[in-house]
């Protein structure tokens, strides 16, 4: 079976003080985790740009900064975040420090992300029976999404689609029929359990159902998260069917497992995935599944 390729998802707008303190914050600390992760199986990274004390840093010189320090010290791939909650940013603005970066072979990502539709991403506080907030929206506009098509193509880079729900995936084969998309589509299944309730739920039911929809006749490869709960449980049906595993503390501080480390959670996946007579694949090998130049 092809080989299995493994994201690390180190941190998110994951804080330490949530239950861990092995998760990433400076650049030099995300870089050194790169290496952990690399070492442990993965072969991309995905990464959210912090400052120091963990708030979300959102200058593209910190990008630039992070992206230049793990390319230094590892092959791992490279996936930044767009940024999360995108308010009244245009299409431009949310997408000039990818573009910039992929300019200077020293800081060009791999990956640049495509949420292919919008969704609500307001907390739920499950126990107080409320919302944390009640206005935050991930929007993502049709004509978003074919400008960020176009110009991911152009500056060279991959682009890492990602689906909420099933609406997000038919979006996906859309696309691909217009060519603004070429295959292998990369497709990344996002499960959300417990805080966010705007994806599927993370269990096999939640899974399948994205499955049952991915684009008839395309050559999709595709992986799966669970933001904000726990991927272990769904880990082995992942691996066994064809599919990628994306996890890291970023989604989830994993608990059950006392204090891991990111590198800890991409090791257990190799380990599952040999058991189930999957290798792991480095980051050239991954380039090659995903079509990559
Ligand atoms: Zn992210």
């Amino acid at each position: 079976m092809r080989k299995l390729i493994i994201e690390a998802r180190v941190n998110e707008y994951m804080l330490r003080e949530q239950g861990n303190p092995h998760v990433p914050y400076t650049p030099e600390e995300i870089a050194r985790d790169a290496v952990a992760c690399r070492d442990a199986g993965a072969s991309i990274l995905h990464f959210h740009a912090r400052k120091p004390d963990g708030a979300p840093d959102h200058e593209a010189a910190s990008y630039a900064e992070t992206v230049r320090r793990i390319r230094a010290a590892s092959d791992i791939l490279v996936h930044p975040t767009l940024g999360y909650v995108t308010l009244d940013a245009t299409p431009e603005a949310r997408l000039a420090h990818v573009i910039a970066m992929a300019k200077d072979p020293a800081t060009a990502p791999h990956f640049a992300p495509m949420d292919m539709g919008s969704v609500n991403v307001d907390r739920y506080n499950a126990q107080g029976r409320r919302f944390e907030t009640t206005e935050l929206v991930y929007r993502n506009s049709t004509g978003t999404l074919m400008h960020f098509a176009k110009e991911i193509r152009g500056a060279g880079l991959k682009p890492y689609l990602v689906s909420w729900t099933v609406g997000f995936t038919r979006y996906v084969g859309a696309f691909m029929e217009m060519g603004l998309l070429d295959e292998p589509g990369f497709l990344c299944l996002c499960l959300t359990d417990n805080t966010f309730l705007g994806g599927h739920p993370g269990t096999l039911r939640g899974l399948q159902a994205h499955l049952d929809f991915l684009p008839e006749g395309r050559h999709i490869e595709w992986t799966v998260v669970n933001f904000g709960g726990n991927l272990f449980a769904l880990a082995a049906a992942i691996i066994a069917q064809g599919g990628h595993i994306a996890i890291g503390l970023g989604d989830y501080t994993y608990s059950e497992l006392g204090q891991p480390t990111n590198a800890d959670l991409i090791r257990r996946i190799g380990e599952i995935a040999r058991d189930l007579g999957r290798e792991v694949a480095t980051p050239e090998e991954a380039r090659a599944i995903l079509g990559m130049r």
